[in-house]
């Protein structure tokens, strides 16, 4: 719970030009009216605390690859005690970390919330731009640019936004991530705060103006005690390295290797290579990154007195580094193996925190990512597999050859990316060309072209209605206003990406299929294989809190999870 002062502010400047004797009547009914709110009883059977934990780029498989070398407490208490639904998939593309988060808590597709990608073209001013890059919002605890961030692009409410509007403002809502979009995303537009970590040479947290003028005293406290320092230190396997029989050799060529290293192997002295590799964002592609998370948002709970009175309140923590160290040495990596039995006894710690602190039976915690992850198309190669690499830079040439032949004009094609295609609207209208037939005429040549497995037009795209297969994915995840002119699908296995590492954003069953528990206070134990979505989450957890769907929202509640 927290003390309304914004309402209170908003009420005595709209009364500032009373007189005194009237400005006492309103205050004693503002006074009234908050006692009024604290005594009333919110939500009838909900828990006190509600935990969401993103693991960014968890395949469904790391949960039972590595399950036999997880403890009893992280993971492993979830699925025994929780509800584990087996077969959850993203039913949009593209499977991106902010279209992701921003899916969970919607609890609907980009076709609605409108966050198309990290990054994506801007048509109405021709520019790329950042999922929650915000110029009217100021940094706050670092004078980076890092700190002008908000959530302003996300067109939808979300779970946690709902919760604030259901409850007056009294929940609680904070996220926590390294990444800026997985604590911005989640937490929503109403939030008390976001923090993410600035690493380069402070090793902190900082949020933005949108929420705060000031960092709490606690968070500059924690920043203040250099909590990153700690960290940087060697990074060895937690258990003896012949133990690793879940994944490859520590070396092959498969991996890349942090700047200043040779070769990809344990030891990594992570003081020593810090500076060739951004200072402290070294962390990031460790597991400690994510401890420096459970830190923080264990510190969090407790000083922001989460979960301690009938207001529920939520904490959407994002475990970012799972992320950074598949980019970097590829999902079948050890040092994959051992970001995760690590990220167990985080995970471990922050269910021990909660039952400290909220007590055991009072919080719901839900668990997903916001992706999968390929295996290394040149590992997949070498066991032969169809897989490969797309040159886009030659595909994006030959496309604009191509229609500079059939249309006597060059440079039609305005920009690629997210695999959409956007065209020089200005360069159509001047040339008197018919947008419809440049569609057709682009997803006709690209189904000839290698590596690609279909292409579809805008025109399908905002006429029709796909309801399953590929198609109805890439329509979730087109936007009428901010999506492009044609959309390209390639085949599986085949990546945009260096030979080193893995990476998602595809509609295959690698990138769309994540884990997803549900443990503690309103928890059935069970598991289904049948099939869940990923817009099915929000509508379950706000099913929980007896409170509205986000305003966008597609799923549907799961109802075996729910008692
Ligand atoms: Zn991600
Ligand atoms: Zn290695
Ligand atoms: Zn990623």
């Amino acid at each position: 719970m927290k003390f309304n002062t914004s309402l209170i502010i908003l009420l005595v400047m709209l009364m500032g030009c009373n007189s005194l004797s009237q400005k006492l009547t309103n205050s004693d009914r503002i006074a009234q009216q908050n006692k009024k709110y604290s005594s009333q009883e919110s939500v009838t059977n909900a828990p006190k605390l509600v935990v969401g934990i993103v693991v960014d780029q968890m395949r469904y498989d790391y949960l039972t690859r590595f399950y036999s070398r997880y403890g009893n407490d992280g993971f492993k208490r979830l699925v025994r005690d929780g509800f584990n639904a087996t077969n959850n998939h993203y039913n949009f593309v593209p499977t991106y970390t902010a279209p992701g988060h921003a899916s969970i808590y919607t609890g609907t597709t980009p076709s609605n919330h409108g966050i198309i990608g990290n990054n994506w073209y801007d048509k109405f001013i021709d520019k790329t731009i950042y999922n929650a890059d915000d110029e009217t919002a100021n940094p706050v605890g670092t004078t980076s640019d890092e700190g002008k961030m908000s959530p302003a692009r996300m067109m939808s409410s979300t779970v946690t936004d709902e919760l604030e509007l259901f409850t007056q403002q009294r929940a609680k809502v904070i996220g926590i991530s390294i990444k800026d979009r997985g604590a911005i995303l989640p937490a929503g537009h109403a939030a008390d705060a976001a923090y993410w970590f600035r690493g380069s040479e402070e090793g902190k947290f900082i949020t933005s103006s949108f929420y705060m003028d000031q960092l709490p005293q606690w968070v500059a406290d924690f920043n203040d005690s250099k909590p990153a320092e700690n960290y940087l230190k060697n990074w060895e396997t937690l258990y003896p390295l012949e133990s690793y029989t879940a994944s490859g050799p520590d070396l092959n060529e498969y991996e890349g290797s942090p700047r200043g290293k040779e070769i990809p192997t344990f030891p990594y002295d992570l003081k020593g290579l810090a500076p060739k590799n951004g200072g402290y964002n070294i962390l990031k592609s460790t597991p400690y990154g994510n401890s420096i998370i459970a830190d923080f948002a264990i510190k969090a709970l407790k000083n922001e007195e989460m979960g301690q009175d009938d207001v529920p309140d939520f904490l959407a923590i994002s475990f970012s580094s799972t992320d950074y160290v598949g980019h970097q040495y590829g999902v079948n990596s050890v040092e994959i193996e051992d970001t995760y039995l690590r990220l167990d006894l985080d995970i471990a710690r922050l269910l021990n925190a909660l039952d400290d602190q909220v007590g055991e039976g009072n919080y719901t915690v839900f668990l997903t990512a916001d992706h999968g992850a390929v295996n290394v198309p040149a590992y997949l190669q070498s066991q032969r597999f169809n897989a490969g690499y797309f040159d886009e830079r030659v595909f994006v040439k030959a496309m604009d050859s191509l229609a500079a032949g059939n249309y006597g004009v060059k440079g039609l094609i305005k920009n690629v990316s997210n695999d959409q295609v956007f065209f020089d609207q200005e360069l159509l209208k001047e040339n008197k060309i018919d947008a419809a037939n440049l569609q057709e005429f682009l997803a006709m040549e690209m189904r000839n072209y290698p590596g690609i497995n279909k292409a579809f037009t805008r025109d399908a795209m905002v006429s029709g209605q796909f309801t399953t297969g590929m198609a109805a994915l890439v329509q979730n995840g087109f936007h009428h206003q901010r999506s492009g002119d044609v959309i390209f699908v390639l085949d599986p296995g085949v990546i945009v990406y260096p030979p080193t590492g893995s990476t998602h954003g595809s509609a295959q069953s690698y990138d769309t299929h994540v884990p997803l528990l549900f443990y503690g206070y309103g928890i059935n134990k069970g598991e289904t294989a049948e099939r869940t979505e990923i817009t099915d989450i929000a509508p379950t957890i706000s099913s929980l809190l007896h409170i509205s769907f986000p305003n966008s929202a597609t799923g549907n509640p799961i109802t075996k999870v729910l008692k």
